[in-house]
């Protein structure tokens, strides 16, 4: 970490404490030996600097792993937001950044039975890399300390599937969407698979989301010598996944 980090972490603390309300707290309708139970397993604290400090990349991934088996299981951990919401207010640390679509359906945090003060999310249609990702992304684990970068694509996604079928964005007059559209196109070529190159044939489909998300990890540490730095030296980890929608599991590739 070089000398800009306090003035940084600062600034975002402000900004925390400028977003940060109070709650009444939700009252449970639980009777009181199942109100006792549930209530020693509501997590009440946020992550701490020592907690964030501790944990390896490695250790990380495995708690993400464990926490989406537990939303695959539709076990989610209660959590008391109010409090949590109380104890940020000191700051945040993280231990990762995800990078989503920005699909509806895939709600990140709870992919991941994870909650306030928790991880980073950025999120953007066919979860591609830009510099103001790329810029997060270091403000994130240079900055903030996170130790993970996951790009997560989700099967179904509706920007992929325009790239493959090549929808033509600047001819409905939304240049924007064709520019992001074009972010996604080299996945598409790159993709080889025997059969129809359309969204109608899901195993190319689904190949091409899962070779946009690492395609999107290389270029992530093409953009940034800080990002790539840490990764080699094993202070932080960059890896896709795809979240595959119907069974709610993240699948990380080893890359
Ligand atoms: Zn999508």
């Amino acid at each position: 970490m070089n000398k800009l980090t306090l003035p940084l972490v600062s600034i975002f603390s402000i900004i925390t404490l400028a977003s940060c309300g109070d709650q009444k707290k939700a009252e449970t309708t639980k009777v009181e030996p199942q109100k006792e139970l549930v209530e020693e397993k509501v997590i009440k604290s946020i992550l701490t600097a020592e907690e964030q400090a501790e944990m390896t990349p490695q250790e990380i991934i495995g708690r993400l792993k464990k926490g989406n088996e537990n939303f695959v299981n539709n076990n989610l951990t209660q959590r008391d937001h109010s409090e949590q919401r109380r104890k940020s207010m000191i700051g945040q640390y993280p231990k990762a950044i995800v990078l989503s679509c920005v699909d509806s359906r895939v709600p990140v945090e709870d992919v991941f039975d994870l909650g306030i003060g928790d991880i980073f999310v950025a999120r953007v249609a066919g979860n591609i890399e830009n510099p103001d990702i790329v810029g997060s992304m270091e403000f994130a684990t240079a900055v903030a300390g996170s130790k993970v970068v996951i790009v997560m694509g989700h099967t179904a996604c509706g920007a992929v599937k325009s790239a493959i079928d090549q929808v033509d964005a600047k001819a409905l007059n939304m240049e924007s969407l064709a520019d992001l559209l074009d972010e996604i196109e080299p996945a598409v070529n790159e993709t080889e698979l025997e059969g129809e190159r359309s969204s109608k044939n899901l195993d190319f489909t689904n190949s091409v989301i899962n070779n946009n998300a690492v395609r999107t990890v290389k270029n992530i540490r093409e953009a940034s010598p800080t990002l790539a730095k840490m990764e080699d030296e094993g202070n932080i980890m960059i890896v896709s996944a795809v979240y595959d929608m119907e069974s709610g599991r993240v699948n990380f590739n080893k890359d």
